[in-house]
Formats: structure tokens, C-alpha cells, sequence
């Protein structure tokens, strides 16, 4: 072990002996009482000594015996301490890359800082390159998404489309302009390919055709109608196949992120939809109205909008594949142009859907807690 003060945690004196480390009411831990010694020994602990070598260094300091383990022991267990050795073989494989670690860097500092124990930020990065996910829709907001993915680490981000590149497809991030005919699911392979840092490792799981296991599905329909209004027939699959998958979109002038959904956990697709036709008599034949509409215009979608669902999505995704709390399971954001204040939407597992879910959440439900958010059927 080469223990380092997370780089990513900005550190400062509250007084003489107190010191800070970090800046926002998340990450920020308070150390105190640190005597001088312990003071200027914390400056050792940039990564490049081993512990005997640390406990020497102690010693000289004046430091008394076993002070410097204990000080160790104290600041992991604060989340304070990294490991610029520790890992594994696949972080140790990740770190003989320079190219793709330097250009990773702000990502690893960024999982260094939210993750408690030593060397869980490096693994996190590491298992994301064996992560396999797929981005259904390549217009502003999907091309998007699958190239963020690709750019913080995914390994293999599939991307799915029908068609060819139309001009208004194309957005900074994702489509670039001279796609503009090419077939849309190659362009995006492209921007994909070209968002990576340096090519994936070969996973033990990959079988003779390369496929691994998808840990996920993001939904990002051209038409935000489909991430608005999810088709249950078209979830259908991914229920029975138990995929989590994930909806983005914008339709009109709102950015939509959400639900994720945990099959048979969490509301799906067909949750949705019963729920929504429970609070409105009308809405089935609304959505048939809207579903049908004979000539195919140009959806609108405000670039600015889609980049931030874009990147919502893939923050959200991303901290999936990190292991962390999924948070966007049973929730929907909504962010209406031009005032921009985002709303949380409860999306409740339905009674009748067959996906399940409400079976599994009827002991967790604490009250009928209807969201006064919903004026669609106002
Ligand atoms: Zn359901």
C-alpha cells in the first residue's frame, strides 16, 4: 500500500489544528485534533512511500511508535485515504495504460472522492471498462449519451437506430456534422469509437462473438414521445429479460430523465401507463392521437435541453454501473423550458401491471402520497 491523501478533496486549517478536507456539505470531513508532528506528516502521504517507509519517516519525526498506523487506520476509515497501488489486476492493468489514465484522471479523482474506502475509486473505474451498455436512439440526446459513456470509461457502448443521419440530428458531443446520409447507428459506432480513451480490455466473460452481459439499456427515442409516454409493449423484452433500462428524452420544450427501471422492481413502462390512464379517463386515446400523427414533422428539441439530459442520463448511468444507489428507480425528473427548475416525479409500481413490481413494493408504500407536480390532466 502507498497511501495518499485524496488528491480530489481540496484541504485546508479550520485553526491551528483542524484541517478540512474538501469543500461541499457532501464530501467535506472535518480531522481535528492534528498536533504539528501529525501535521507535517500528513504531507508525506502523496503515494510515493510504502508503509515501512512511512513508519521510518514517523520515527524520525518524533512520532510515537505505532502513532503512524493508528493515524493511517483513523483517516481510511474518514474516507480520507487512497492507495496509488491497490486495486487489483484490473486496476493495476488500467494504470500501465497511460494514455487512457490521463485522459480518465478527473474521472478517477471524482470516484476517489465519492467512495469511502481506499482504491474503490481505481476498481470502480477499472470495472467500468468491462461494462457493457446499450443506447437505443442516436438523435441529440442518444449519440450523446453513448459517446459520454464511452468518453468516461464504458468499454463496449452499443448503440441501436434505424435511418440515416438528418442535419437536425446532428449536436456537439454526439453526431458530427459530416454524418449528416451516413446510416445512423454507424455514425454513432463512430462518435462512440472516437469519444473512447484507448481501446477496452479483453473480458473474461466475452464469449466467441464478444458479447457480455448489458448491464443496461438507456431508452433515448428521437421521438421524446417514446421517453415521455413509453411504449409497454416495446419494454416488453427487457422486462422479461430483467435488463434494467433507463428513459431520456425531450419532448416539446421538457427534458425528461427517468425512471429507471429495475424489472420487477421498480414502475416500468406499463406502470406508467396504467397510472397515468387512473388519473386520466382520456389519456389512452390522447396518446393513440398523439401516436398516429400522419405527416412526420421535425420533433422539436431545444439543443441546450438535450445536452443536459444527455448528460444526466449518463451520470445516472454511470453511477449504476458504479454500484451506487440507483436513485432514479421509481423517479422521474422533469425540466420544462424556459425556467428550467427540475421536478421529481414519483412513478409508482401499478397493482395490475404484470411486471410485478408492486408485489415487490407493497410493504416498502407508506402512504397515498400523489404528487401535486402532474397538472397534465389538470
Ligand atoms: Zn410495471
Amino acid at each position: 500500500m502507498h497511501p495518499i491523501l485524496k488528491p480530489a478533496l481540496r484541504r485546508g486549517w479550520r485553526d491551528l489544528n483542524t484541517v478540512q478536507f474538501g469543500v461541499t456539505r457532501a464530501h467535506a470531513r472535518v480531522l481535528g485534533p492534528v498536533d504539528t508532528a501529525t501535521g507535517s506528516f500528513l504531507t508525506l502521504l502523496d503515494g510515493t512511500r510504502g508503509l515501512p517507509l512511512l513508519r521510518e519517516e514517523g520515527k524520525r519525526m518524533g512520532l510515537p511508535d505505532g502513532h503512524v498506523d493508528r493515524l493511517l487506520h483513523r483517516l481510511a476509515r474518514a474516507g480520507l485515504l487512497d492507495d496509488t497501488t491497490g486495486g487489483g489486476t484490473a486496476a493495476d492493468a488500467l494504470r500501465c495504460r497511460p494514455e487512457v489514465m490521463d485522459r480518465l484522471r478527473p474521472d478517477l479523482a471524482a470516484l476517489s472522492a465519492v467512495t469511502p474506502e481506499p482504491s474503490q475509486g481505481i476498481r470502480k473505474l477499472a470495472a467500468r471498462r468491462a461494462a457493457r451498455v446499450r443506447v437505443q436512439g442516436t438523435g441529440r440526446v442518444g449519440a450523446v449519451v453513448a459517446s459520454v459513456l464511452s468518453g468516461a470509461g464504458v468499454g463496449q457502448v452499443e448503440v441501436m437506430d434505424g435511418g440515416c443521419v438528418e442535419p437536425w440530428d446532428v449536436a456537439p458531443g454526439g453526431l458530427p456534422p459530416e454524418s449528416v446520409g451516413q446510416r445512423r447507428d454507424a455514425a454513432a459506432r463512430t462518435a462512440v469509437r472516437r469519444a473512447a480513451p484507448g481501446r477496452p480490455p479483453r473480458h473474461p466473460e466475452d464469449r466467441g462473438d464478444g458479447e457480455r452481459p448489458l448491464s443496461l439499456i438507456v431508452l433515448a427515442p428521437r421521438d421524446g414521445l417514446d421517453a415521455f409516454a413509453p411504449d409497454p409493449t416495446a419494454a416488453e423484452p427487457l422486462i422479461a429479460a430483467g435488463t434494467p433500462h433507463l428513459y431520456a428524452g425531450v419532448i416539446e420544450g421538457t427534458g425528461v430523465v427517468g425512471p429507471l427501471v429495475l424489472p420487477g422492481a421498480t414502475a416500468c413502462a406499463g406502470c406508467l401507463a396504467l397510472d397515468r390512464a387512473d388519473a386520466d379517463a382520456a389519456w389512452p386515446r390522447m396518446l393513440a392521437q398523439w401516436r398516429s400523427g400522419g405527416r412526420r414533422q421535425v420533433p422539436a428539441c431545444d439543443l441546450a435541453l438535450a445536452t443536459t439530459v444527455a448528460g444526466l442520463a449518463a451520470a445516472h448511468t454511470l453511477a449504476f454501473l458504479d454500484g451506487a444507489e440507483p436513485t432514479l428507480a421509481g423517479v422521474r425528473w422533469e425540466v420544462p423550458a424556459p425556467g428550467l427548475t427540475w421536478h421529481r416525479r414519483r412513478e409508482r409500481a401499478h397493482a395490475s401491471c404484470p411486471c410485478g413490481a408492486s408485489e415487490q413494493v407493497k410493504g416498502e408504500r407508506t402512504s397515498v402520497d400523489r404528487e401535486p407536480h402532474d397538472t397534465m390532466a389538470g
